[in-house]
C-alpha cells in the first residue's frame, strides 16, 4: 500500500526527516509515536503532499508508483487521507453538501460521472447511521461553530465517505477529550478493512487504547529508531521516552 524509502524532507533548508523508511500494507494499522518535535506531523504532510514541506531525497510509493510528483489533491483523490486537513468553517455549505463535492471532484478526477443522487443519499445515510451521527448534524454549515467532538466526527465522517486506501490520522498534541478519542476510535475501528490502511500519529498512548495498531514505530529526531508491536506503546507509556532516547544516542 504504501512504501516510504530512505526519505528525507525538511522546511527552508532545514532537515526535519532524515532517512525515514516504512512499508504498511493493506489492512494493516501503524502508529507512529514519538516526543514533541520529532517529526511526526512533517511526515504525515510529507505523505499528503503539503507544499512548504520540501522532499531533498527517498520516495514515497502509493501501490507501487511515486506520489511526490502529485500536489496534495491528485494524492487524495488517489486514496490518501489526511485528518485535519480540511478543518475550515464553510458557513452555507453544509456537512453533506460538503462530502457531496469532495466525492464528485474525486470521481470526476478518475473520469467518472458524478454519484446518483439516489446512491449518495444511500450512502450518506449508511455512514452517518454507522457513525451515529444525527441528521441535524449533517445539515449544519461546515465546522461552524463546531465542538471538537464535532470536528473529529465531521472528520471522520468524511473518511467513511472518501473512503481511503489509506487514512492517516495525525492527532497533534493540543489532546482530544475521551468522547472525541471514542468517535475517533470507533469510527476507525469500523472502517478498517482488508483492503485499507491506517497511520495514527500520536505522542500518546491513549488513543491506542481504542485503535490497535499491528506495529508501532517510534520517531526521533527525525528518524525511526524502534519498531515493534502494540506492547511498545505500553512500554513508552510506562517508561516515557528518555531511556530509548539514550538506548538509541539521540
Ligand atoms: P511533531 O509533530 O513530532 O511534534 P513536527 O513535524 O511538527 O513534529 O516538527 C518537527 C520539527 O520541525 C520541529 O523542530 C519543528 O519546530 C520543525 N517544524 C515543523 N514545521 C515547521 C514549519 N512550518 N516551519 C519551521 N519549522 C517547522
Ligand atoms: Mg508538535
Ligand atoms: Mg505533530
Amino acid at each position: 500500500m504504501l512504501s516510504i524509502k530512505d526519505l528525507h524532507a525538511g522546511i527552508d533548508e532545514k532537515d526535519i526527516l532524515k532517512g525515514i523508511n516504512l512499508d504498511i500494507k493493506a489492512g494493516e494499522v501503524h502508529a507512529i509515536m514519538g516526543p514533541n518535535g520529532s517529526g511526526k506531523s512533517t511526515l504525515a504532510s510529507a505523505i499528503a503532499g503539503k507544499e512548504e514541506y520540501e522532499v531533498s531525497k527517498g520516495d514515497i510509493e502509493l501501490e507501487g508508483e511515486s506520489i511526490l510528483e502529485m500536489d496534495p489533491e491528485e494524492r487524495a483523490h488517489n486514496g490518501v487521507f489526511l485528518s485535519f486537513q480540511y478543518p475550515v468553517e464553510i458557513p452555507g455549505v453544509s456537512v453533506t453538501n460538503f462530502i457531496k463535492t469532495a466525492i464528485n471532484q474525486t470521481r470526476k478526477a478518475k473520469g467518472l460521472e458524478d454519484m446518483p443522487a439516489g446512491e449518495m443519499l444511500k450512502k450518506i445515510r449508511e455512514k452517518a447511521e454507522l457513525l451515529e451521527m444525527d441528521r441535524k448534524f449533517l445539515s449544519r454549515s461546515l465546522n461552524v461553530g463546531f465542538s471538537g467532538g464535532e470536528k473529529k466526527r465531521n472528520e471522520i465522517f468524511q473518511m467513511a465517505m472518501l473512503e481511503p486506501k489509506l487514512a492517516i490520522l495525525d492527532e497533534t498534541d493540543s489532546g482530544l477529550d475521551i468522547d472525541a478519542l471514542r468517535i475517533v476510535a470507533n469510527g476507525v475501528n469500523k472502517l478498517k478493512s482488508k483492503d485499507n490502511a491506517v497511520l495514527v500519529i500520536t505522542h500518546y498512548q491513549r488513543l491506542l487504547e481504542y485503535i490497535v495498531p499491528d506495529y508501532v514505530h517510534v520517531l526521533m529526531d527525525g528518524k525511526i529508531v524502534r519498531s515493534g508491536g502494540k506492547e511498545l506503546a505500553l512500554e513508552l507509556e510506562e517508561k516515557g521516552y528518555d531511556w530509548l532516547k539514550e538506548e538509541v544516542g539521540a
